[in-house]
């Protein structure tokens, strides 16, 4: 078994060389366990908004992943990208016709990075068409959308991951090995704020149709997955509370602030904060008896910071979506378990908080989570 010197050295070779300037490959894939050497995973980018883009100029980067497809809505953007990345015509769908793909041979997954309520119908017809998918957070809008979801691709039999970019994210996988190896004692809690002042009222973000809901569904997401996986337990029990200052621009079923704890089998305790109201909340928390770990930033596109009671971790910067997406190709092709899952199940838990955060909000009181 690696130890954890193994383990850090790898993980900082290799993002050593990706750092130095002119170089673009280095796959993490070998720092996080064995290296992978099969077939270049083929993406086909559904949705060209912001993020979509973010994902494809970082793939530029990728050793095990490529671009080789669109999906979208807009013409204009679909000639953008099809000069840019080397589209050929065959490879561009829209969202009527976008099943056809079933009958590509060269696009192996599709990255759905839509808004929230288009999730589940196009995740759905993508495994129908017989190709993995992988689908922006939130999975779905609740518990119920996560697991037709499920059902869906299990049945196709293909892969349904989720576009955790900080379960690739060294600083983060180091915390989370040193929590396994007991550096910090037994973890007792955790604090995590994820939040920024959101803008434009008109965005689908604040539309409770097409996201779902506020804060807690865009980031307050990265603090509950993140509760999980620092303390490495699942809660028992949820509370949560709702601040609302600006009900124009926050609608109903649009949260704007929400507060909430979970508690753990162990008795550990999170204490977290989602916002759309208020900057810069970007930091994760944990303590244990024996020491503590602290992200902050934490979430966002980096560079992530991180220091334990031993002094700082210093990784140096790299788009969190390359080692996302080599180590995506590695689980779908090679059956690559990551360290920290990011398949459908882990997508199905993160939903299901947040649906027991949003029964306590209405409730008022404590909802138990059942595992
Ligand atoms: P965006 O508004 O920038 O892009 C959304 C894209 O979807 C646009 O190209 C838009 O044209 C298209 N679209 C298709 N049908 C649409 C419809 N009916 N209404 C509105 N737009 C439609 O949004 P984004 O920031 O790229 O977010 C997309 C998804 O990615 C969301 O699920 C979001 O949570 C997720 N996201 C993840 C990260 C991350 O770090 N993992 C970061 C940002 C966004």
């Amino acid at each position: 078994m690696n130890t954890r010197r193994d383990f850090l050295q790898k993980l900082t070779a290799s993002f050593l060389v990706l750092n130095l300037p002119g170089q673009v490959s280095a796959s993490t894939t070998d720092l996080i366990g064995q290296s992978y050497d099969g077939p270049t995973l083929r993406v086909a980018i559904m949705g060209l908004g912001s993020y979509g883009r973010r994902v494809a100029e970082a793939m530029q980067f990728c050793k095990n992943a490529k671009v080789v497809g669109v999906i979208s809505g807009t013409p204009a953007k679909v000639s953008e990208w099809q000069t840019k990345y080397n589209i050929p015509s065959g490879n561009c769908y829209n969202y009527e016709n976008f099943d056809a793909i079933k009958n590509n041979p060269d696009i192996d997954a599709v990255y759905v990075i839509t808004p929230n309520a288009l999730h589940r119908d196009q995740v759905i017809r993508v495994a129908n068409a017989g190709k993995h998918v992988i689908c922006e957070k939130p999975m779905g809008l609740n518990a119920k959308e996560g697991q037709v979801m499920i059902d869906a691709c299990k049945k196709a039999n293909v892969k349904l991951l989720v576009g955790y970019r900080m379960h690739f994210e060294p600083n983060t996988l180091d915390i989370v090995n040193q929590r396994s190896q007991g550096e910090f004692g037994e973890i007792l809690s955790f604090e995590g704020t994820a939040g920024f002042t959101i803008g434009d009222p008109n965005q689908w973000r604040l539309n409770k149709a097409l996201a779902g809901g506020g804060a807690l569904m865009d980031v307050g997401i990265y603090a509950i997955n993140a509760a999980r996986y620092m303390v490495g337990q699942e809660p028992i029990w949820v509370t949560a509370q709702e601040t609302k200052t600006n009900p124009t621009k926050f609608k109903e079923g649009v949260d704007e602030t929400i507060q909430f704890q979970f508690g753990f089998p162990n008795g550990a305790l999170a204490t977290c904060v989602s916002s759309y109201n208020i900057s810069n909340l970007d930091r994760f928390l944990v303590n244990g008896q024996k020491g503590f770990a602290e992200l902050r930033p934490a979430f966002g596109y980096g560079p992530i910071k991180a220091r334990t009671h031993k002094g700082e971790l210093n990784y140096p910067h790299a788009p969190h979506q390359i080692a996302q997406m080599d180590e995506m190709a590695a689980i779908i092709f090679a059956n690559k378990k990551p360290i920290i899952p990011v398949d459908g199940e882990e997508g199905l838990k993160d939903l299901k908080i947040i649906d027991a955060i949003y029964l306590a909000v209405k409730t008022g009181k404590k909802v138990a989570l059942k595992s």
